[in-house]
């Protein structure tokens, strides 16, 4: 009997899902290439700043978590061609009978005119050099974090950066946007309270303001101000993972790839795209990037292509809508299951113990629940979490 040779690009929140649900297509050779080779607990990486949980219990490696037949392959994908079925890596080429593209996203280009430093927390390595950098740089004379993007994450990687340096006079924290607003999802009564929430932790907010430049340690706005002795922290927003195709696909502004309703790549019906790199809609419009429609995307591409392979017909995919919690590292505020408000710990628990079941599962992730759902633990000092490939106790 012929072995169908699948290859899913991207083992996170939604290619480990695939993974998983192509588990029991038994004729099937399964090759998840990652350019990692590790899960990360993504939405975590906030937590990671803080220092409120341990690097080391918000990954776990790719085959760990994938068990059955499946060949994990570290390797950073640059293409695919459609039309002779391969894909190529900067360290290989697989060939594929099935594919199923699912390399999640990366931080919005960051503008010609910033010269100086900037970091970047979509990872635990941009975590810990940001907080590697704060805690060098602390000291007598007040350090300032600018934080272009007061999205969810730029909050989050605020408030989680003051979690670590609690003294405002030692961090000076401002987050800069140039929306009137921030949060529209929020309703007014959550939104009053998020910025309360900032005004209590001299978290200052700028919005219709700009980031102009950045030089060195200095940052200078739209409005005119210049800070000096700066930490600047992109944030501004996110775009699909960056792989070409041998022929046009159509995209969205922001890269993310237009598929049928069954999540396929149009004129391709054994290529399917799922998570933050499909063009995920609902009534016509492109859904928020979420763990929620990544895990849910991921296992529809994954059933999807076992049915093509089997000679079935695809089903659609049909987004659910389990609403959002915004983690502020001692609190939340969200709606969820079809309008219910959650907010302070309660928010909290269920964003940890969601992003868990979606990503680390149940089974040897103790560690993780243990760790995140203890909200009472105080920040740790940047030693101590070795990342992977690190020996324990080595520099990072
Ligand atoms: C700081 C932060 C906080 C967030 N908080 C939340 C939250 O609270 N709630 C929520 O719902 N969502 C949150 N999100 C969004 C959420 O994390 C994403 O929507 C989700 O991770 C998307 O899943 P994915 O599988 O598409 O991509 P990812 O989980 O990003 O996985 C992509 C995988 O592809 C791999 N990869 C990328 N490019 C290549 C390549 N070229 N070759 C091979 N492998 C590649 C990566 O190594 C990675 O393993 C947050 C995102 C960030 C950055």
């Amino acid at each position: 009997m012929k072995k169908f040779k699948i290859v899913i690009i991207g083992g996170g929140f939604a290619g480990l899902q695939a993974a998983r649900s192509l588990r029991g297509l038994g004729n099937a050779e399964i090759t998840l290439v990652d350019k990692t080779g590790i899960a990360t607990m993504v939405p975590a990486l906030p937590d990671a700043l803080s220092g409120r949980l341990p690097m080391d219990k918000l990954f776990r490696p790719l085959h760990e978590l994938a068990g059955g037949n499946l060949r994990v392959i570290v390797d950073t994908v640059e293409s695919v061609s459609l039309e002779h079925r391969s894909v190529a890596g900067v360290a290989g080429t697989y060939d594929d009978d099935g594919l199923i593209i699912a390399g999640g996203s990366v931080p919005l280009a960051v503008p010609d005119s910033f010269e100086g430093p900037v970091h970047m927390v979509d990872s635990l390595e941009g975590a810990r050099a940001l907080r590697a950098e704060i805690e060098t740089r602390v000291g007598p004379d007040p350090l300032h974090l600018v934080v272009a993007g007061a999205g969810y994450t730029g909050l989050e990687l605020a408030a989680a950066a003051r979690r670590g340096v609690p003294d405002p006079g030692a961090l000076c924290i401002t987050v800069v946007d140039t929306a009137e607003d921030i949060l529209p999802m929020l309703t007014d009564r959550q939104r009053a309270a998020v910025r309360s929430y900032l005004e209590a932790r001299s978290i200052t907010l700028l919005t219709s303001t700009l980031v102009r430049k950045t030089q060195e340690s200095v940052v200078e706005l739209s409005d005119g101000t210049t800070i000096g002795n700066a930490l600047f922290v992109w944030s501004a927003g996110m775009r699909a993972a960056p792989i070409e195709f041998d022929e046009q696909v159509e995209r969205t502004p922001d890269g993310r790839i237009l598929t049928t309703d069954t999540l396929a790549v149009p004129g391709h019906p054994e290529v399917f795209v799922a998570g933050d790199q499909a063009a995920l809609t609902r009534d016509g419009r492109v859904l928020r990037r979420a763990v929620n429609f990544a895990f849910y995307s991921g296992r529809r591409a994954g059933r999807n292509l076992a049915a093509e392979l089997r000679g079935r017909k695809p089903k659609p995919f049909h987004p659910v809508d389990l609403g959002w919690v915004l983690p502020l590292i001692e609190t939340s505020a969200g709606r969820v299951f079809g309008g219910m408000r959650v907010g302070g710990r309660f928010g909290l628990r269920l964003h940890y113990l969601m992003c868990g079941f979606r990503h680390f599962g149940g089974r040897r992730s103790g560690a993780y629940y243990r760790a995140a759902l203890n909200l009472r633990r105080t920040p740790a000092p940047l030693a101590g979490s070795p990342l992977p490939g690190e020996r324990e106790g080595s520099d990072p």
